[in-house]
C-alpha cells in the first residue's frame, strides 16, 4: 500500500513534538562531521546525460554540498542498483529511459503527478520511504510560462503523443489552466490518458482550487479544421526525422510550437515555422526546469534556471 497526497506533495508523517525535540538534541549532541550528500541519474544508455552538468551548476550556484553522477544500470538491474545506492547512503536519484516505469513500481510513496504519469523521474530516499515524483510536467509548464512568457490559462493546447513524456505533463498542463487535446497515432492511448488525467484533476480539485477539466483524446484525422494556441510535440518522431500528419492550418495566430526534444531542429519545428507558429522552441528549458524541480524536492532550494539554460545553449 502506497501513500498518496493531494497537490503533488507527499504525505508528511511528521514526528511528534517530543520526538522532534529529542532528535534535535541528538543531532546537536553527536555533532557529526559534515558529509557531502550523494545523488545520481540512472539510465541505460546514460553517457549522453546532461543532468550531472546541470546539477553541478545548481550546486555551485546555491552553495549546496552535493555530488551527482551518471550511473549506467544493467537493463535487468534497476532495483538492485537502487538498493545499492540506498545502502551506500545516497539521498536520491533521477531516473531516465528505460527505467521510469520500474521506478514508479519501486516507490513506496507517490505524488499525484507520478500517479497520472505512471512513471517516475525523481526518487528521494528517506529511511524506509522511497518517494517517487515526476517533474517533467512542472518543468514544461515553467519553461513555457516563465522563460517563454506564454500563459497556458484558458489556452487551447494540443499535446501530441501519449508515451512516457506526454503522461508526465498532462496533469500539470491542466493545473496551469490549459484546455487540453491529446492526439496520438494509437488513439486508445490518447483517450486513456485523457480520462486518467481528467479523473485525477477532478479528484484533486477542492472548493478553493477550481481546475480546468476540458480534456479529450483523439486521432490525427480529427485535427482537421481545428486550431490551437500551444502545440507541444511529445512524440519521439524527431529522433528518426519522421514527419507528423498535422494539418497546415493547425496553428492559431500567435501560436507557440514546442518540441520536447532538444539539441536539433526537428521536422515538427520546421513544419511549425513554415505554417504560421509565432514562437518555436525546443525542450532544453524543460530539461533544466525538471532538473530544478528535482533539486528543490531533494534540497528545498530553488536554483536560478535562466543562467543554466544559457550556459547549455552555448555548449550545444
Ligand atoms: P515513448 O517511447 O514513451 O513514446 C513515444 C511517443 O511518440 C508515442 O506516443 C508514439 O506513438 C509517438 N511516436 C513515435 N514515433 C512516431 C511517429 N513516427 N509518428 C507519430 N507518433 C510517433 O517516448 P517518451 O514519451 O519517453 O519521449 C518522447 C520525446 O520526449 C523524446 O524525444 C524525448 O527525448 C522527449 N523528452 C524530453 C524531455 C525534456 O526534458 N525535454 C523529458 C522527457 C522526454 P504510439 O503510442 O502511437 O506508438
Amino acid at each position: 500500500m502506497r501513500d498518496v497526497c493531494p497537490h503533488n506533495r507527499p504525505i508528511n508523517r511528521a514526528p511528534t513534538l517530543k520526538l522532534q525535540y529529542l532528535t534535535m538534541r541528538a543531532v546537536n549532541f553527536c555533532a557529526h562531521p559534515k558529509m557531502t550528500d550523494k545523488y545520481a541519474v540512472i539510465g541505460n544508455p546514460i553517457n549522453h546525460s546532461k543532468s550531472p552538468l546541470i546539477h553541478k551548476m545548481f550546486a555551485g550556484q546555491t552553495g549546496q554540498d552535493i555530488s551527482y553522477e551518471a550511473i549506467l544500470a544493467p537493463l535487468d538491474g534497476f532495483a538492485a542498483t537502487i538498493e545499492r545506492l540506498r545502502n551506500e547512503g545516497y539521498k536520491g536519484c533521477n531516473v531516465t529511459v528505460p527505467f521510469k516505469f520500474e521506478a514508479f513500481q519501486l516507490a513506496t510513496q507517490l505524488t499525484p503527478h507520478a500517479l497520472v504519469a505512471q512513471a517516475v523521474n525523481t526518487l528521494k530516499f528517506d529511511g524506509d520511504t522511497i518517494l517517487g515524483d515526476n517533474t517533467d510536467g512542472t518543468g514544461l509548464a515553467r519553461d513555457i510560462q516563465f522563460h517563454l512568457r506564454i500563459t497556458l490559462n484558458n489556452k487551447r493546447v494540443l499535446l501530441i503523443g501519449a508515451g512516457g513524456a506526454a503522461n508526465g505533463v498532462s496533469l500539470p498542463l491542466m493545473h496551469a489552466g490549459a484546455k487540453l487535446t491529446i492526439v496520438n497515432r494509437n488513439v486508445d492511448k490518447a483517450q486513456v490518458l485523457a480520462i486518467r488525467t481528467s479523473n485525477k484533476a477532478q479528484e484533486l480539485a477542492t472548493s478553493q482550487t477550481s481546475v480546468q477539466t476540458q480534456i479529450s483524446g483523439c486521432g490525427y484525422d480529427e485535427l482537421f479544421g481545428k486550431q490551437f494556441d500551444v502545440v507541444i510535440n511529445a512524440t519521439s518522431a524527431g529522433l528518426t526525422d519522421s514527419e507528423l500528419p498535422l494539418p497546415a492550418t493547425l496553428f492559431a495566430s500567435g501560436a507557440l510550437a514546442y518540441d520536447m526534444m532538444y539539441g536539433r531542429v526537428t521536422p515538427f519545428m520546421k513544419f511549425a515555422r513554415e505554417h504560421g507558429a509565432a514562437v518555436v522552441s525546443d525542450g532544453l528549458g524543460m530539461l533544466v526546469e525538471q532538473a530544478a524541480e528535482s533539486f528543490f524536492i531533494w534540497r528545498g532550494v530553488r536554483p536560478e534556471t535562466a543562467p543554466v539554460i544559457e550556459a547549455l545553449r552555448k555548449f550545444q
